[in-house]
């Protein structure tokens, strides 16, 4: 069985991503084609629970989910949500900010595209590239990213007050890994759409982008809305691992289908 408490960021801890294993496939030593054998229980479970969520209409999820270059964001949306009501599922990408964005505070592109009553959003990056990407870049003064660990947890404590379950996600690959990915995506013509020569930039800064994110894991991961480092060389565990923890978060929430209207029982169709 899959123990997803062992990729959970304990608040207070310090993150140190050299430590933690990416080819892990811990709870899943018969390897490949028995975790694939799995993942369709999972996303049966997940499609459940969400059809009730969205009839429910009242708690709502919001999944985060981070990565280096190649790490997987895209393959874990399309492989976890198979089979979901896409009415009730959206997913937000945050690219570069605009002008109209960068004339803001840095949240205020971020707060529209929480999820309403009944919804899960997930977020493709997210408010967390501006201490990420935008320190590694040296895009502002770090006594201003400084700052922003703290509005963060602050903003994510509104949005849990106010009853939107939190869970963030950083699939976590090796060097070497992104190596061989970004060398497919150059080979293989149908990948080749998703480079950019920025991708090869930010390789060259993998250990600035490394450090960035263990002080974000470190600083952000708090009981009410806690980080996972998901070991994510091997995509089959990456997607077992981040199903398993989205079932897990919304058996917790236990959405329910709303009562029927009384007196719908006497009804009779005509
Ligand atoms: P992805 O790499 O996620 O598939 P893109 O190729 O569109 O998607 O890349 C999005 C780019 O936007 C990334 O390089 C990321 O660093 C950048 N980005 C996202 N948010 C910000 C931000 N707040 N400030 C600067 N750059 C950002």
């Amino acid at each position: 069985m899959l123990d997803i408490s062992r990729y959970r960021v304990a608040p207070g801890s310090e993150v140190d991503l050299s430590s933690l294993d990416p080819d892990s496939k811990a709870g899943f030593e018969g390897g490949k084609q028995e975790g694939k054998e799995t993942l369709p229980d999972l996303n049966a479970k997940l499609a459940d629970l969400q059809r009730r969520l969205w009839a429910e209409s009242s708690q709502k999820l919001l999944v985060v989910l981070q990565a280096m270059d190649t790490g997987g964001k895209d393959g874990t949306i399309r492989h976890v949500f198979k089979g979901v009501n896409p009415q009730g599922v959206i997913v937000h990408g945050f690219t570069k900010p605009n002008e109209v964005e960068l004339a803001r505070d840095y949240l205020w592109r971020i707060h529209p595209h929480v999820p309403p009553s009944g919804v899960v959003s997930i977020f493709n990056r997210s408010h967390y590239e501006d201490v990420l990407v935008v320190r590694v870049r040296n895009l502002i003064p770090e006594e201003r990213w400084r700052r922003r660990y703290q509005h963060i947890n602050d903003f994510e404590r509104l949005l849990t007050d106010e009853g939107t379950t939190i869970v963030k996600l950083f699939l976590h690959i090796s060097n070497e890994e992104q190596r061989n990915r970004l060398e497919a995506r150059l080979e293989e013509p149908e990948k080749r759409w998703k480079l950019h020569e920025s991708d090869f930039d930010d390789r060259n800064l993998w250990d600035q982008f490394q450090t960035a994110y263990e002080e974000a894991l470190t600083r952000t991961s708090t009981e009410n809305a806690p980080w996972y480092v998901v070991p994510a060389n091997r995509k089959w565990y990456r997607n077992l691992v981040v199903s398993s923890i989205l079932v897990d978060a919304l058996e917790r929430m236990d959405p329910r289908y709303p009562d029927p209207e009384p007196g719908l029982e006497a009804l009779v169709v005509t």
